[in-house]
């Protein structure tokens, strides 16, 4: 359930009531929102339930408890109304921006990465990308250059001064991977690794969880739970495709879902048309296809020479391939950010509403 406090509710009547849920055994999660403070009570109720909620109701400070709806908890509008903004060194996930995570599918070499690096932040990226541990689904494929992938990935951030984000594959690599990058990843393969979501849940970057191949919104949401419930807020969701009938592309590109998650939940959402394509020649319209329907960013893979690129070959851009993508993309981007702000103005100026009001106009342009 949610605590809702009264609007000025103090420090002190705050502490009451996270006090008296801890004595139950329960984990208290604080939202300082912009209007008022909103406690969500997290674990197990069972039969105490009505007995707490009237406990919690006559505590001082307190204007209303109400029952949570949804299974995710931290995750969903209800306790976090307002969109979680996600700032690492000169960039923000969220905030209105364009985030353009780019970079090869796996770190092959250090040449091969900085000179990649140099191209796509010469391009509108924002973000760098590149595995050193790499999810293959043959042993016998190229694994990353592990240690040595993250020391360039490293290197790649001091020369450009974007972050980086590499994928964590095992609970054991999250403190090598955290010291040497900035965005942990969590890939497809790994949505329901309950014990790596956790750990990447007790670490202090942010994480961003790539959607399982065959998971709902709904577990996707619940493997995001995991990661906030360990304590860590700052989560992006990556849309990459899911697996359909249909075999021509590599997956599925659910982009139903970046609206619905905008709906749903307060995290940033992220696509991944490389993945979700398998295509070089069809990752251009959709990510425009992404932004169109109101992504924070991409993610793509973009290599000196994809021909021979060690993994994902077909999927990744060459040079020219993401220079005419960033031209086209920018003012797509442009496009539906003027339209969300003249939304946003409408919805202030309506009587009885305001920016914050749920429901929307039905346009698809509100994310409530
Ligand atoms: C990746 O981004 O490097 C990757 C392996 O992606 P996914 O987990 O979506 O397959
Ligand atoms: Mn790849």
């Amino acid at each position: 359930m949610f605590v809702v406090m009264r609007s000025g509710a103090t420090e002190a009547e705050i502490n009451g009531v996270k006090g008296l849920i801890l004595a139950e055994g329960l984990t208290p999660f604080e939202n300082a929102g912009t209007s008022r403070t909103v406690i969500a009570v997290v674990g197990e109720l069972g039969k105490r339930r009505e007995q707490l909620k009237q406990r919690l109701e006559a505590t001082a400070g307190v204007a209303q408890v109400t029952p949570i709806s949804k299974p995710y908890k931290l995750e969903s509008r209800e306790f976090h109304p307002e969109d979680t903004v996600i700032r690492i060194m000169d960039t923000a996930i969220g905030d209105g921006s364009l985030t353009v995570m780019a970079g090869p599918c796996s770190v092959e070499s250090r040449d091969q990465l900085m000179d990649t690096v140099d191209f796509v932040a010469a391009h509108g990226a924002t973000i760098i990308r590149g595995g050193a541990f790499k999810p293959r689904s043959s042993p016998y494929s190229f694994q990353g250059l592990g240690i040595e992938g993250l020391r360039y990935l490293a290197e790649a951030r001091e020369r450009s001064g974007m972050p980086v984000i590499t994928e964590v594959m095992d609970p054991s690599q999250v403190d090598i991977v955290a010291e040497y990058s900035d965005i942990l990843q969590v890939g497809t393969r790994n949505m329901q690794n309950f014990s790596l979501l956790l750990a990447c849940g007790r670490a202090s970057r942010p994480v961003m969880l790539k959607r399982g191949f065959g998971a709902t919104i709904e577990e996707w949401l619940m493997a995001a739970e995991y990661i906030a419930s360990a304590g860590n807020p700052n989560i992006i969701m990556c849309e990459r495709g899911i697996r359909t009938f249909e075999t021509f592309a590599r997956n599925t590109l659910d982009l139903t879902a970046v609206p619905v998650l905008h709906h749903l939940t307060h995290l940033p959402v992220v696509v991944d048309p490389s993945h979700a394509t398998g295509k070089r020649w069809l990752v251009k319209p959709l990510a425009i296809g992404g932004v169109a329907v109101g992504a924070d960013g991409i993610m793509v893979e973009v290599h000196p020479d994809p021909d021979s690129a060690l993994s994902d070959a077909e999927q990744q851009l060459d040079f020219g391939a993401f220079a005419s993508l960033m031209r086209d993309l920018l003012p797509v981007h442009e496009h539906v950010r003027h339209l969300h702000d003249e939304f946003e103005a409408g919805e202030a100026h309506a009587p009885g509403t305001g920016a914050a009001a749920s429901g929307g106009n039905g346009d698809g342009l509100s994310r409530h």
